[in-house]
């Protein structure tokens, strides 16, 4: 591919904050930037030089945004494909509508893992009433031995429906294959009864009943891969979840077992070079309690988990999402501080809307605050992050609890 180098103008379809953060790091290389996002307010519309403010899939606004834009990148995954597929016809598009269409895609993206050799947690696909009864009807497979899971183990293809004993996957949750985010979309599921019931209240949408796995830890890894096919990665991130949304991020020597981080970065460059991916990739994974390691989902983009690159790394995930789309070198970075992220939900602020005492956070040392500009604070809404850096471990971990208890975050 042609590099494009700065002073040209780089493209994002979606205006949230990953789209902003793309476009101030694209703005300090000195390219010019364009947003696609229906809404006027949206976070990265408010600092990008253009804004075409149509829906996703509008002729005009597709045609709009090519003719100004020399490459053009997404910033969330549920993009229709089609827009992606429209805009590549006459520009270069990273990463391409078919990795973002896999990645849309709970069942599709779970193939492409185990296809990857990658284990993924035991499930099944159920994408009608007759393959749920179907399920429902096959309760008996002998206890603890699965007809054909694929359990983190092993990896067979994700199971046709029926070929797995149903009582073998709950407690479970039962996730839509398709538009999940944030925990939503979502029902854990402990009984075959309560499994119907939550099919019903998911309104019938296609499905991934998966298995419910004892957790002893979550992890993120995410590369970039160039055009050329080159690529680097971050370190391994640490994080924490709450009521299914990111609430922590640990990226620090001794976050995690040295052997799992290896195996989680190599797991991840096998899925983006399956792909044969370009741009920013991120994997999300399970460890286990026996420390086996389990992979969970994928986001064909920067990732919330990666946001402490901007301050703790001598390049971003921002950065290099910029440098695979204007097909400029890759070097792989470098975390020079340990660091921890904590997310700013909507919940921190008052009911009149009151913002949280940001003079007093930022007396700490190392705290780097990032807003999106949301006007609306609503609880569990990412109204944005605080990353923590410091010269140690322990300083940082000490800053980041101090952090915590100013704002009322729980202790972690
Ligand atoms: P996002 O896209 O925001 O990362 P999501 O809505 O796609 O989230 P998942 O990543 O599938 O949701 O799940 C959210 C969280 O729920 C996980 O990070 C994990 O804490 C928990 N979880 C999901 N699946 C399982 C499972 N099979 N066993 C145990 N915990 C799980
Ligand atoms: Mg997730």
């Amino acid at each position: 591919m042609k590099t494009i180098l700065p002073g040209a103008t780089l493209g994002v379809m979606g205006g949230g904050q990953l789209g902003r953060m793309f476009v101030h790091a694209a703005q300090q290389m000195g390219y010019f930037t364009a947003v696609l996002d229906p809404d006027a307010s949206s976070p990265a519309g408010l600092v990008s030089h253009h804004h075409i403010r149509t829906p996703y899939l509008d002729e005009a606004g597709l045609a709009q945004l090519a003719q100004i834009s020399a490459a053009i990148t997404t910033e969330f995954e549920n993009v229709p494909a089609p827009a992606l597929q429209r805009l590549a016809a006459s520009r270069f598009v990273a990463p391409a509508a078919s990795a973002v269409a896999i990645a849309q895609d709970r069942a599709q993206e779970k193939a492409h893992f185990t296809r990857c050799g990658v284990p993924v947690a035991p499930n099944a696909v159920i994408e009608t009433s007759g393959q749920l009864a179907a399920l429902l009807e096959e309760p008996s497979a002998a206890p603890g031995r699965p007809k054909q899971a694929s359990t983190p183990s092993g990896g067979s293809e994700p199971h046709a429906v029926g070929s797995v004993g149903v009582n073998s996957l709950l407690p479970g949750i039962l996730k839509t294959a398709r538009l999940g985010y944030d925990g939503k979309g979502q029902v854990r599921v402990k009984t075959q009864a309560e499994l119907a019931a939550a099919w019903d209240g998911l309104k019938h949408v296609p499905c991934v009943l998966e298995k419910m796995l004892p957790l002893a830890a979550e992890v993120s890894v995410i590369v970039a891969r160039g055009a050329d096919g080159q690529m680097v990665n971050f370190p391994v991130q640490r994080n924490l979840h709450r009521a299914g949304i990111l609430a922590v991020t640990e990226v620090h020597e001794g976050n995690i077992d040295p052997s799992l981080a290896k195996q989680a970065i190599a797991a991840t460059k096998s899925i983006a070079e399956g792909l044969g991916y370009v741009g920013v990739l991120c994997v999300e994974f399970f460890v286990l309690a026996d420390g086996s390691l389990v992979v969970n989902e994928m986001a064909p983009r920067p990732h919330n988990s990666g946001h402490y690159s901007i301050d703790a790394c001598d390049q971003s995930q921002f950065d290099l999402q910029v440098r695979t789309l204007a097909g400029l070198p890759l070097t792989q970075p470098r975390l020079h501080s340990p660091s921890i992220m904590l997310n700013l939900l909507g919940d921190l602020w008052g009911v009149d809307g009151a913002s949280p005492a940001w003079d007093r956070v930022l007396a700490l040392p190392g705290a780097h605050l990032h807003l999106y500009g949301k006007h609306e604070a609503k609880p569990g809404r990412k109204m944005g992050h605080l990353t923590l850096t410091g010269a140690s471990v322990a300083e940082v971990r000490q800053t980041a609890l101090a952090a915590a208890a100013l704002l009322g975050i729980d202790p972690f």
